[in-house]
């Protein structure tokens, strides 16, 4: 099968991750027999620096005009004077609202491995957890009314979480759909016991549950939620949930795999088209030294083909030789020790990896 797939490489170490993920994609094309093109376009400070602003109308238009996009990062110190419209960052919501993407994806595994640089216990985490946290990313109190008003005390401020069924059966069937192609158990999460908003999310839930007859579905308060997780996180598959319980949640699951530079993400919307990304920003403090993770990316790049282009096949070979080289004792400086041997560098990291598959 043939691909096109837009390349947001960005600032800092966005070069560097995204250049390995390219290298795993185009093996795994040779491997299956299938054809990746890559076309470059200019997002953030990189943009900024050429065209003056982070987001020009090109690289909307390239995205708009791909398969997918895979972006690194963007942003650093050399822009951090920039006005608030103007910021590297911008071009973040700029992307994901043109290509109107609704969904966040994030898987947030721990390795076997890498059991030692989670913040738990051994007896918490055993053999390591494996949860996907599918966050609402469009609607919610982040894009409800708000403003100001007099209220009993004087002036006050509010902020408004509307949401309607469409847009929970939207990101319901996602999380169902994902749960059919994991082990088959969804965990929805709100304030039911609080919220209106809340009691439709989970009423809408429990219809849309019974279509889904094969996977086991159940509801929690965000309050439990946020204990479970670090209690006991391997009770947990497919998290749910709306955008600011997923903002916090997602989060707060990233750190219990303690290393921020493994972690993948995945934004999608009513089309097949979707845009992948690794969790963490440009490291300005390491970029250009070949010292950063790629796997991150590369994973990035796993869900790209699982998600947009339907390769399980080919996303799973790379997740395979992900767990591989880490199970050999393969490590970048980030998960290290400071008193373990030598790190590999990114290149060498993205080389061995790709052997594997
Ligand atoms: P960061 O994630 O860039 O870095 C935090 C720490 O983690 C740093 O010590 C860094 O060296 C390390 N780190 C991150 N990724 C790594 C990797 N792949 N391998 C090894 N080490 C890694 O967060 P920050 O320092 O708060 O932000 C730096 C810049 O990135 C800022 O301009 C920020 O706005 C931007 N940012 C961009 C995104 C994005 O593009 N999606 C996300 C977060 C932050």
């Amino acid at each position: 099968m043939e691909f096109n797939i837009a390349l947001l490489r960005g600032d800092g170490i966005g070069p560097e991750i995204v250049d390995s993920a390219v290298a795993v994609l185009e093996k795994t094309a040779a491997k299956f027999g299938h054809k990746f093109s890559f076309t470059p376009y200019l997002i953030g400070g990189c943009a900024i620096d050429e065209t003056g602003i982070p987001l020009p109308q090109e690289t909307i238009d390239g995205c708009l005009a791909s398969d997918s996009v895979l972006l690194g990062a963007v942003g650093g110190p050399k822009w951090d004077d920039q006005p608030g419209s103007n910021r590297p960052e911008k071009a973040l919501l700029g992307i994901r609202s043109a290509l109107g993407l609704f969904t966040n994806l994030r898987p947030a595994k721990l390795y076997p491995a890498l059991r030692a640089a989670s913040p738990l216990k051994d007896e918490i985490v055993g053999k390591g957890f494996d949860i996907m946290i599918v966050r609402e990313l469009t609607g919610g109190i982040y894009f409800g009314d708000r403003g100001y008003r007099e209220g009993k005390y004087g002036q006050e401020a509010f902020d408004t979480e509307a949401y309607s069924v469409t847009e929970i059966e939207r990101i319901g069937r996602v999380a169902f759909d994902t749960a059919m192609k994991r082990s088959k158990r969804v965990c929805s999460i709100d304030k039911a016991n609080v919220l209106e908003s809340s009691r439709l999310w989970r009423k809408t839930m429990h219809s849309l549950a019974e279509e889904y007859p094969e996977v086991e579905y159940s509801d929690m308060f965000v309050d439990n939620a946020a204990m479970q997780l670090v209690r006991d996180p391997k009770q947990f598959d497919v998290i749910v949930t709306s955008n600011m319980f997923g903002d916090i949640l997602s989060d707060e699951a990233s750190q219990i795999t303690g290393s921020i530079g493994m972690l993948a993400s995945a934004s999608l919307g009513e089309t097949s088209r979707g845009m992948y990304e690794p969790i963490h920003g440009s490291a300005p403090d390491i970029a250009g030294q070949n010292k950063a993770n790629p796997i991150a990316t590369i994973l990035s790049g796993a869900m790209m083909l699982r998600y947009s282009f339907g390769l399980s096949a080919e996303a799973d070979a790379i997740e395979n030789a992900v767990d591989k080289v880490l199970e050999a004792g393969c490590r970048t400086a980030d998960l290290m020790g400071s008193t373990e041997g030598n790190p590999l560098t990114c290149t060498e990291m993205t080389e061995k990896i790709a052997e594997v598959l």
